[in-house]
């Protein structure tokens, strides 16, 4: 009987112990979120759009007239003295060792910025409900970035598996050493999908390939720089489907209702880019997409492509019909994607450093990867808009990049100018190709007075000396065209809204 007591007492005693510990481990957990939570705030900060305080600054030293554009100098010129003093004694000895190679070392965007003109394209025409439908809003491309590295496309004419590659920041070899191994990677062909995937270290891990509506490839990485293939016979039917509705909350998630996925939704989102903007499409607008797409049985598999697709805002409509060089025009064949120049200058100039991942800083010895190409150009020559763009962002950062600029071309595109010696934009203006944007100049971290450009796509930099640029070769013969219009029409009547 006591022994009874004494072993219901111990099982008492141990399962308090237990609840201890679970009440522990919560308050542990809630401390920790918390925590976590506070310094996540504090890093948004910066990011934050509506700051007064700052702007106001900004407008302050927005150089509206020559005594003004005076004294913005020089601010600028005594805070890269206070930055940090070290660095800039540094930075004067490789200014006397590369007169003539005016560069950085320092042209990696630091998080915060010590003055900033900003709008956040995506939220900037969020309602009021805006954290709730936020997810929803972001593109599906940029959705998938942040789930984890993965990214789709459709090959258009001319496309080598490089260029496809490139989009997620891949460079060359990766695509050579799968040719290597499986030279039928040489010949893609408009209209197929690729849906590829990176590890954490920015490797290929995983390259889908539907080679045709019969046959899909699969490379898979198996060791470093060895991929397995695996070839898919299919099955399955394709079907035609025409996909009408009424938006409500977002473009996306009213797509995603009548059962599109993700990777659908970034062709179309691609397709409009130009002509519409995605995000500020809303409530009442309707829409009506044409879609082919694969069936096993009755079950949709996920692989699809967007055929056209019509939009009706404002009282107008907007197509984007896709020809068969995997591009999308308009009903009347006429080109949506806006051609980029090759530089953001009227005309050529030197370049005193190449884009660049393994660059060594000549002092330190570290990588310090060159993300862009630096232009050796006298301070105050004109950079222009190399494509049509919103203005993004224009900051300062007296600790590298100087006052800088970053434009966005469409949903995939940016483009960043660093050490200019005088913005000429506004952050949420709208520029035309070849219209000046700022001049250049010699400002934050800099041995010369040079332009340091970069090229993004999908927030990777890119080098933007070689990319394949978006819209240049985008052109239909006779032949092809006079297809086109005939399929158009189709299009147009399946799609009357
Ligand atoms: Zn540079």
């Amino acid at each position: 009987m006591v022994q009874h007591v004494k072993l219901a007492r111990e099982r008492r005693k141990r399962k308090s112990r237990i609840k201890a510990m679970i009440f522990f481990f919560a308050v542990l957990c809630i401390i920790t979120g918390g925590i976590l939570s506070l310094k996540n705030t504090a890093e948004n900060a910066p990011l934050d759009t509506t700051k007064p305080p700052e702007e106001t600054q900004y407008q302050a030293l927005q150089p509206t007239s020559p005594a003004d554009s005076e004294q913005h100098s020089a601010t600028s010129e005594n805070s890269t003295e206070q930055g940090e003093p070290p660095v800039t004694a540094q930075h004067n000895d490789i200014k006397e060792e590369q007169k003539n190679d005016a560069t950085s070392f320092d042209d990696e965007l630091l998080a915060e910025d010590d003055e900033v003109d900003q709008i956040d394209l995506g939220q900037a025409k969020l309602p009021d409900d805006a954290q709730s439908i936020l997810d929803d809003l972001l593109d599906a491309a940029d959705q998938a970035k942040r789930i984890s590295d993965q990214f789709s496309y459709t090959v258009v004419r001319g496309d080598k598996l490089k260029d496809v590659l490139e989009m997620s920041g891949l460079e060359d070899d990766t695509s050579q050493r799968l040719i290597a191994a499986y030279p039928e990677l040489k010949n893609l062909k408009a209209g197929q999908q690729i849906y590829w995937i990176l590890d954490n270290q920015n490797e290929l891990e995983y390259l889908n390939w539907l080679v045709s509506e019969k046959e899909e490839r699969i490379y898979e990485r198996k060791e470093q720089d060895k991929f397995a293939r695996q070839v898919i016979e299919k099955k399955s039917i394709w079907k035609k489907d025409v996909l009408k509705g009424k938006i409500d909350g977002t473009l996306t998630a009213s797509l995603k209702k009548l059962g599109l996925d993700n990777r659908q939704i970034n062709q179309l989102n691609t397709a409009l880019q130009w002509q519409v903007n995605v995000a500020k499409l809303g409530k009442g607008d309707t829409f009506a997409v044409l879609v082919t797409r694969e069936y096993l049985g009755d079950k949709l598999t996920g692989q699809g492509n967007v055929d056209a697709i019509h939009i009706r805002t404002n009282g107008k409509s907007y197509y984007a019909i896709q020809s068969d060089n995997g591009r999308y025009y308009n009903r009347q064949g006429e080109t949506i994607g806006k051609g980029f120049a090759r530089i953001p200058l009227q005309r050529q100039a030197r370049i005193s450093s190449q884009f660049n991942p393994q660059r060594r800083h000549p002092v330190t010895g570290r990588v310090r990867p060159h993300k862009g190409v630096d232009f050796a150009l006298p301070s105050g020559t004109p950079v222009i808009a190399p494509a049509d763009a919103v203005v993004e962002k224009v900051a300062y950062q007296a600790g590298g990049a100087g006052r800088y600029i970053v434009l966005r071309h469409g949903r995939e595109y940016q483009t960043v100018y660093m050490h200019l010696s005088k913005p000429l934009v506004r952050a949420g203006q709208s520029v035309k190709r070849g219209e000046r944007i700022a001049l250049s100049g010699n400002t934050g971290i800099s041995t010369g007075a040079h332009l340091h450009y970069e090229f993004h796509i999908n927030g990777r930099p890119v080098n933007p000396m070689t990319i394949k640029l978006p819209g240049t070769n985008s052109g239909m013969k006779d032949s092809e065209r006079k297809s086109f219009l005939v399929k158009a029409k189709a299009a147009e009547r399946q799609l009357k809204l």
